[in-house]
């Protein structure tokens, strides 16, 4: 079926905007590709949570995944999940929490499909102790523009599956994948809030939470600066051991309905924003028991939270910096946006662990990683972003795929020497915008 590229089709942060010339949704598993490589590139789409041009192709096809949404198979005693590519992390979640299963890793939005988490080898907020989405994949079945269909996994096909693993969705269709899920007790997470008051004492709580906690990642206030620099709060967190049966999930709370025609990030709401969440933070208390869902997707609670970027949209950045050098170039990037009082009413920065990574361009590495979300203020905004990369390269690290809408190609080959190694295992009828943008 063929229908009109829409709103639907954009990505998170609505920059750099792109219309695919047309999109064509996959319907069944079993069934060939419905899109013809002579009629140009073309791309899966999953959900639309990349922030930037990874997940959209201009002028090209977009195949639509979310078709692909049935649970295939489960075994309730490894835990072992087969299922369609399109399925949301927060459907496989409604089905394997009343059984005592969970995600070992999950990003901070479960709006997220199978193939989406694969492509960009997702990471959570417990790097430092299950890796990434891509070490919890067991095999996945991908089908190419040339009707072939393989199935790769650590020990068939290894090549190719690490190459898509992260692979930017650029070695065919992932149609379907089996996962290993991990036995929790309940529903609940213990959490543990933990305030702190400028940047060296933020890397000391990184630090510490690494031992004492299974998840962790830290808020911090972008409009300080000075000797307040790099304050905010540590949020832990640990499965509790209390066991429950029904799964409490708490329907949406709030909803943006209409993109405003511009944006409400301004300087004074950011100023106010950040001033009044970092008292609740920490006038809160500090321990709270409470449901997976508020604990790990606070933001899913606002249905649309985007629009309130307005039109132009907002920018990610999100870098990771190895974890000695890497503190001088957090204080550096975080000076740099105080200075130019861009403003970000959402700073995160977690410590990710050592493991190998799971694809040839996996993200995550061990060190420090910092997203910061920007409005998208035009030439201002990327002039900004420009000078940031220029600390991250400096400092040995790399900027997320899946959240980037702008940077050149020479930092991306900078940031992920073995990009040509994905691009022998490519599928010659695949390629999105920012492939374009980063490889010609
Ligand atoms: C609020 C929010 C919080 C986030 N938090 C985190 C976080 O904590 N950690 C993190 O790592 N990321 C995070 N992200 C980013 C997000 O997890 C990734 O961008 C994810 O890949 C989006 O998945 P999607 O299903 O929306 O796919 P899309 O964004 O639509 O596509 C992403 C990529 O996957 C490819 N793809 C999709 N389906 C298939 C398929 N079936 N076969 C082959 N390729 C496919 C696409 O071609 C594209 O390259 C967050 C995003 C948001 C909006």
């Amino acid at each position: 079926m063929t229908t009109s590229a829409s709103d639907r089709y954009r990505s998170w942060g609505g920059y750099p905007p792109a219309t695919a010339a047309r999109v064509v949704r996959v319907g069944w598993r079993s069934d060939p590709l419905p899109a013809d490589p002579s009629d140009g590139p073309m791309l899966a789409f999953g959900n639309g949570r990349s922030y930037g041009d990874v997940c959209v192709n201009d002028g090209g096809t977009l195949l639509d995944t979310r078709g692909l949404d049935r649970l295939i198979a489960f075994d309730a005693e490894r835990g072992l999940l087969r299922c369609e590519s399109g399925v949301l992390l927060g459907e496989i979640l409604d089905f394997s929490v009343p059984r005592g299963w969970f995600l070992p890793v999950t990003p901070a939005t479960a709006q997220v499909t199978v193939g989406g988490a694969i492509a960009n080898d997702v990471h959570g907020k417990n790097h430092h102790r299950a890796g990434s989405f891509g070490h919890q994949v067991r095999s996945l079945e991908l089908l190419r523009s040339d009707g072939v269909r393989l199935t790769a996994s650590p020990t068939e096909n290894p090549q190719l599956f690490r190459a898509t693993i992260g692979g930017l969705g650029l070695t065919g269709l992932v149609t379907q994948a089996e996962i290993q899920l991990k036995s929790v007790a309940g529903p609940y997470i213990d959490q543990e809030r933990v305030p702190f008051a400028n940047l060296d004492a933020c890397f000391r709580a990184l630090a510490e939470a690494d031992q004492r906690f299974e998840y962790a990642s830290a808020w911090l206030d972008c409009a300080a600066s000075g000797p307040d620099l790099g304050r905010g709060v540590l949020i832990g967190g640990d499965h509790t051991a209390v066991a429950e049966t029904r799964r409490q999930r708490r329907p949406l709370a709030l909803a943006v309905p209409f993109t405003p025609a511009a944006s409400l990030v301004t300087p004074w709401t950011l100023r106010a924003f950040n001033a009044t969440y970092a008292g609740l933070q920490i006038g809160r208390p500090a321990r709270r028991r409470m449901p997976v869902e508020r604990f790990f997707y606070p933001m899913d609670r606002i249905d649309g939270w985007n629009r309130i970027y307005g039109p132009s949209g907002l920018l990610r950045y999100q870098c990771v910096v190895p974890l000695g050098p890497g503190q001088a170039a957090v204080r550096e990037i975080l000076e740099q946006i105080a200075q130019s009082s861009a403003g970000s009413p959402l700073a995160l920065i977690k410590r990710l662990g050592n493991h190998p990574p799971a694809g040839v361009l996996s993200f995550p590495r061990e060190g420090y990683t910092l997203a910061v979300d920007l409005p998208n203020r035009g030439q201002q905004t990327l002039s900004l972003l420009d000078a940031l990369d220029q600390v991250t390269r400096a400092a040995g690290g790399a900027v997320y795929p899946a959240t980037d809408a702008r940077m050149s190609a020479e930092s991306f080959r900078a940031y992920y020497p073995r990009w040509q190694e994905l691009a022998r295992h490519a599928d010659p009828a695949f390629s999105s915008s920012f492939w374009r943008r980063v490889s010609e």
